[in-house]
């Protein structure tokens, strides 16, 4: 069968990602059943032959206006979907969209008419978000990590930067890539429309990366692949504190002054 990645190696190697990393989601438990999403910006690998494509469904509405998305497109898992299928059959699971001129409606162009996930909205909102403000960032994953999502069981660690700083001292490397550290939303209903504003909010005071509390985390990057591995390095050092903590004792962590040098000798923002 044809498919729209037929001889656009540049598009396919983008989808290859986001399969690739679909089964990682999956061999790491983190995407039971159709559990998380991944949306991805692919405008930039749209040429005049998928531009002059005819639709495979109507429009449909995204339920909101999203003034920056004029003329893109996107890779979007699709509703009900499970990642596991998804790494095997990336285009019977997911669907390319283009937005409409009128920006409050799309419409799917390849390869099948999988309708995207229920998150579409809020996926969309943060993708506007980020054009608006000029962001390389053409990734959003949204997955639950075991670790991660039990840390947020505790008040404690859903105070501001208690759990970023907990993880940036397990080891030096979480520091260096996941350098803008945890930020953390309260619980609030899946698919909510304050659930998305409130990502975007978080986004906005300087994180890549948001836990949602008692549900999963949602990060951004400029590829699905930089954006998994910012949650995987933080969920490494999630399980390295739940080791030491097995192991009968509470993990010292590196120093204030250790973690500081980090930043100096890497040019990390925080
Ligand atoms: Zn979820």
């Amino acid at each position: 069968m044809q498919s729209v990645l037929d001889n656009r190696p540049s598009l396919k190697a983008e989808i290859d990602k986001v399969a690739e990393v679909a089964l990682y989601l999956w061999q790491k438990g983190w995407a039971e059943r159709n559990g998380g999403n991944i949306t991805i910006n692919i405008t930039e690998f749209v040429d005049d032959g998928m531009r002059s494509m005819l639709a495979i469904t109507e429009p449909r509405p995204i339920g909101t206006t999203l003034p920056h998305l004029k003329g893109t497109w996107f890779y979007c898992k699709g509703t009900n979907r499970r990642m596991r299928d998804l790494a095997r059959y990336p285009m019977d699971n997911g669907s390319i969209i283009r937005i409409l001129p009128d920006c409050a409606h799309y419409e799917i162009v390849a390869d099948k008419p999988v309708a995207p996930t229920s998150e579409l909205p809020s996926h969309l909102g943060v993708h506007n978000y980020l054009i608006a403000k000029g962001s390389p960032y053409k990734a959003s994953v949204h997955t639950h990590p075991i670790e991660l999502v039990a840390m947020t069981h505790s008040k404690h660690f859903m105070e501001k930067d208690v759990a970023t700083n907990l993880l940036w001292s397990m080891i030096p490397e979480t520091k260096a890539f996941c350098p803008r550290g945890l930020g953390m939303v309260p619980y609030m209903l899946p698919s909510s429309v304050e659930l998305g504003e409130a990502t975007i909010r978080t986004i906005d005071e300087g994180y890549d990366v948001v836990m949602w509390e008692k549900h999963g985390v949602f990060a951004v990057d400029t590829d699905v692949m930089a954006a998994f591995d910012q949650i995987d390095v933080l969920n490494k050092s999630a399980l390295i504190y739940i080791a030491a903590k097995g192991m009968g004792f509470e993990p010292d962590g590196m120093t204030a002054a250790q973690m500081q040098e980090m930043s100096v000798a890497f040019h990390l923002p925080k």
